[in-house]
């Protein structure tokens, strides 16, 4: 990480959003009441004429997650938040404020897979169309537009293979055609990715990993750039009513006074996972950004702050295709099962971002209901395996990684 960008996010992650709150409250209090009582008649009618400032109503804003929201803005360099209920909320308040029928997004086809379902089905079913395209490819990127080309959607690092997508060229491109840039920055968290300094005009997350970190919360946020688009962006989620509650925003608000820690703790270990796989001769391939081996490292190192927690990797026999074109090899599939099942430190689970190492199997868990076709189509190979490297020390992140591929290295010759 750049140590003088650092030292700055440091400090705001411990003190952004904390303000003056009654009785000297040195954290926000948790606000935990659905209404707000109106001083008088004249004052219910100024705060919902906007003329004075105050609370009306929970669905609305409450204090406690207003705190949240001006936590994130200010980390993310944007103007205000918007507190959703899960990041799946944070993505539709999104399409929901911006887009109209007859209009076209141009989205990555390395997207989180709610997204993709949700541009594909309830978004289309309105009349919007989307084009998903290799947003690592900016020759791609170009051809995709349309005249009624209204956003581009993009996520980097991308999953599965964690492909880094040119954030500033993007917003370009998006600008050029007058159209907008939202990033899903969840994967990188502001700590390591500042995509509206980079030229986005919105930029989203799943609470619910590495910003909360804690595992133990569903929420997202949309972060916006000014106040006209704050105003839709407010309108769209009051009607929509899928808001963040006050516990839930105190909870993410407290984890982010560890973010940048946490952070540095991530991108430190999982550079040592990715090497020790990388060696591996259980191990087909590893993507991660910050392996020289990663095809856009040098896009990383220019866009990124670090690296990130996240890694992925190929297990021997998950090639998705041969040299000669054919359909993967078989053993990829029970060799990433053998492998769930032999990890002892290692949670299996899906999400990520928490301080716990998570790992999951997307071809038999997150991807199985997709076919075979499809996840090779997507690049998800059947030996693919998704890390998400907890703050644990990292020599028993490697040890437990070491013991589980050994085994899959001696049931190799079976399958
Ligand atoms: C988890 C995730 C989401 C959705 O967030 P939820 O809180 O589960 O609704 C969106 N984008 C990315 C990149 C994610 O990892």
């Amino acid at each position: 990480m750049k140590n003088n960008q650092m030292t700055d996010f440091e400090t705001k992650c411990v003190h952004s959003g904390m303000g003056e709150f009654e009785y000297g409250a040195v954290v926000p209090p948790i606000y935990q009441t659905s209404t707000f009582k109106f001083e008088s008649a004249k004052h219910g009618a100024a705060l919902f004429a906007g003329e004075e400032k105050g609370y009306i109503y929970t669905r609305m804003l409450n204090p406690t997650v207003e705190a949240l929201e001006n936590s994130i803005a200010e980390l993310e360099s944007g103007y205000k938040g918007l507190g959703c209920a899960s990041g799946m909320a944070a993505v539709h308040t999104v399409f929901a404020s911006l887009l109209q029928a007859g209009d076209h997004v141009v989205c990555s086809t390395a997207v989180y897979g709610p997204t993709n379902t949700l541009l594909g089905t309830i978004m289309k079913k309105f009349g919007v169309e989307t084009s998903f395209v290799d947003t690592s490819n900016l020759e791609e990127v170009r051809n995709a537009v349309r005249p009624n080309t209204k956003i581009y959607y993009i996520e980097t690092p991308g999953n599965p293979t964690l492909s880094i997508s040119d954030i500033s060229a993007i917003a370009e491109i998006a600008h050029a055609n007058n159209s907008l840039l939202i990033v899903d920055n969840t994967f990188m968290s502001p700590a390591l990715q500042k995509p509206i300094e980079l030229g986005a005009d919105i930029v989203l997350h799943s609470l619910t990993k590495f910003l909360n970190g804690h595992a133990d919360v569903i929420g997202g946020i949309v972060v916006v750039k000014d106040e006209a688009m704050y105003k839709v962006f407010r309108k769209t989620l009051n009607q929509t009513g899928g808001v963040i509650d006050p516990f839930n925003s105190f909870l993410v608000h407290r984890g982010i006074k560890t973010l940048s820690l946490r952070m540095q703790r991530h991108c430190e270990n999982a550079i040592k996972v990715a090497e020790f796989l990388e060696k591996h001769p259980a191990v087909n391939k590893v993507f991660y950004p910050g392996l020289k081996s990663h095809p856009q490292y040098e896009l990383a190192k220019k866009q990124q702050l670090g690296s990130g927690g996240m890694i992925t990797f190929e297990l021997e026999g998950g090639e998705s295709t041969l040299p000669n074109g054919s359909p993967s090899t078989v053993g990829g599939f029970e060799a990433g099962q053998l492998l769930m099942n032999s990890v002892k430190l290692c949670q299996l689970a899906v999400s990520l971002g928490g301080v716990e190492t998570l790992i999951q199997h997307p071809a038999s868990m997150t991807h199985y209901t997709m076919g075979r076709q499809a996840r090779e189509a997507a690049g998800i190979s059947e030996g693919l395996i998704r890390l998400s490297v907890g703050i644990e020390n990292v020599k028993d992140i490697i040890g437990d990684l070491e013991q589980a591929l050994e085994k899959v290295n001696q049931a190799a010759n079976v399958f």
